[in-house]
């Protein structure tokens, strides 16, 4: 058996809610641009990919046949063993109901967990009270969904430390810091570290920056001995006035986690690393 310690999750975060494919065409937004992307990254070394459906407008959506549809093509794909991660904030304008239906629907082994509400600037408010965190809990506790618990400011910690000690999250817990979001935390090292510093024993964390504080966190996260997330959610550029793919995003984490001296985990040590009954 590997030595899981030394190794390194990578996440790809290939479409998420917002971004137009006018500011990146290469923006996987239909069930079957999604399904090769993700297959494309997981060849590449992304042991998950976390999944956000867009309607044919291009806008977010919940629609649970869509995440069907995707994860049914991503499962066709050959030997393709890669662990889902569904969103369930997908849609600003959902309600709690539509952004929890997919989950017995598809049944993906992590979901997003938004542990806070907060003015995402300049959208609207990202709405996600102690209601919908209880019912959404439970609702993948029942489910045995990993819930993956976003954390966009330090209040989100205490959130989840709640929702543990009510036993609607179960210890140990895997956290994804959301840095450099206007109106969450700013994507700086010194704020990484903090975060880091407030984790419960025992948990497992991952993190990244939007936009151009996608590198020093990427590299501060593996120096902290986190897992990491890359994708065209988070960063639509690779480099300065380089357009970005999901793929050379991936490929650069691989590299980075390589030179580094640790090792890429595959999907089924992801699912090791963070408790997920196969
Ligand atoms: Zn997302």
């Amino acid at each position: 058996m590997a030595d899981l310690k030394n190794k390194v999750i990578i996440s790809a975060a290939l479409t998420g809610a917002m971004t137009p494919k006018s500011m990146n065409p290469h923006i996987p937004t239909t069930p079957q641009e999604i399904a090769d992307d993700a297959y494309a990254c997981w060849k590449a070394g992304a042991a998950v990919v976390h999944l956000h459906m867009r309607d044919e407008n291009g806008a977010g959506t919940m629609n649970k046949e869509l995440f069907k549809e995707t994860i049914d093509l991503i499962k066709q794909k050959p030997d393709c063993d890669v662990v889902i991660n569904c969103t369930t904030s997908g849609d600003n304008k959902a309600g709690y109901d539509e952004r929890m239906a997919h989950l017995a629907y598809v049944k993906p082994e992590i979901a997003s967990y938004d542990a806070g509400s907060f003015n995402w600037m300049p959208f609207g408010i990202f709405d996600n009270s102690p209601q919908f965190l209880e019912q959404l809990g439970l609702k993948m506790k029942e489910l045995q969904i990993k819930p993956e618990i976003e954390v966009f400011d330090t209040g989100f910690m205490n959130v989840a430390k709640y929702f543990v000690k009510k036993e609607v999250l179960t210890a140990p817990c895997h956290y994804q810091f959301v840095l450099g979001v206007l109106g969450g935390m700013e994507a700086t090292v010194k704020n990484l570290l903090y975060l880091t510093e407030m984790l419960p024993e025992g948990s497992t964390w991952s993190a990244f920056g939007i936009g151009r504080q996608h590198m020093p966190i990427m590299f501060a996260t593996l120096a902290l001995g986190g897992h990491l997330r890359v994708g065209l959610e988070d960063n639509v550029y690779y480099s300065h006035g380089e357009l970005a793919t999901n793929i050379r995003l991936v490929d650069r984490a691989v590299r980075a986690v390589t030179e580094f001296g640790k090792e890429v985990a595959t999907p089924d040590e992801a699912r090791e690393i963070l408790g997920i009954l196969k």
